[in-house]
């Protein structure tokens, strides 16, 4: 399986970091080594000085498709759940200042930790939010994102065969900031915390 994150989809986000708004989606790919299941404990890596914490939806793909219709894309989904897209931020920066892939930044081990899943509803506009040390850092909902569920599956399915198991990260509301080891992470899909787990 394949992890496909989508960048930017949320305005308030690309303005905190000083990234212009897309007129299409932005992807990047993590490798499966980079899923934490079973609120795993993530271990800070010794490479970045600025991990941060990036709260996002992922949805599950339930089916093959390519060239998926926008009508018919919500059908490609099971289920949601929360999951955090971790980015070391320092890295990152360097590779784009010098035009480089993100990968280093945002593929490496354990950077994509995901909750338990939930069935998926395509009409619901999802609440969700991340909590770090049982402070609120970051809320969003599905309604502000810049591209729709359905618009980022026909998108991504025009360049890559999706696959059943596939996770889609579906983008960062504003607040990301740098984690630490000690931190408690714990997001919640609507009322309900699907994961938590500890900085190491
Ligand atoms: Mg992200």
């Amino acid at each position: 399986m394949k992890v496909i994150c989508i960048g930017r989809n949320y305005s308030e986000h690309a303005k905190e970091l000083n990234n212009p708004v897309p007129d299409e989606p932005v992807f990047f790919l993590k490798p499966d080594t980079a899923v934490l299941k079973d609120n795993a404990p993530f271990y800070h890596p010794d490479f970045s000085n600025d991990i941060h914490h990036e709260v996002e939806l992922v949805l599950r793909v339930s089916k093959a498709g390519k060239h998926i219709a926008e009508n018919f894309a919500h059908t490609y989904i099971d289920a949601i759940t929360v999951g955090i897209d971790f980015t070391a931020r320092d890295v990152q920066q360097k590779c784009k200042e010098k035009g480089l892939p993100w990968e280093k930044a945002k593929a490496f081990d354990g950077s994509a930790p995901v909750g338990a899943f939930v069935p998926f509803n395509a009409d619901t506009d999802y609440r969700f939010s991340l909590e770090v040390n049982a402070e609120q850092r970051q809320t969003g909902r599905s309604s502000d994102m810049l591209f729709s569920f359905r618009s980022i599956i026909a998108y991504v399915s025009q360049f890559v065969t999706l696959k059943t198991g596939d996770l889609i990260f579906t983008g960062t509301p504003a607040g990301v900031a740098k984690v630490k080891i000690g931190d408690k992470l714990e997001a919640r899909l609507e009322e309900r915390v699907l994961l938590s787990f500890e900085v190491l």
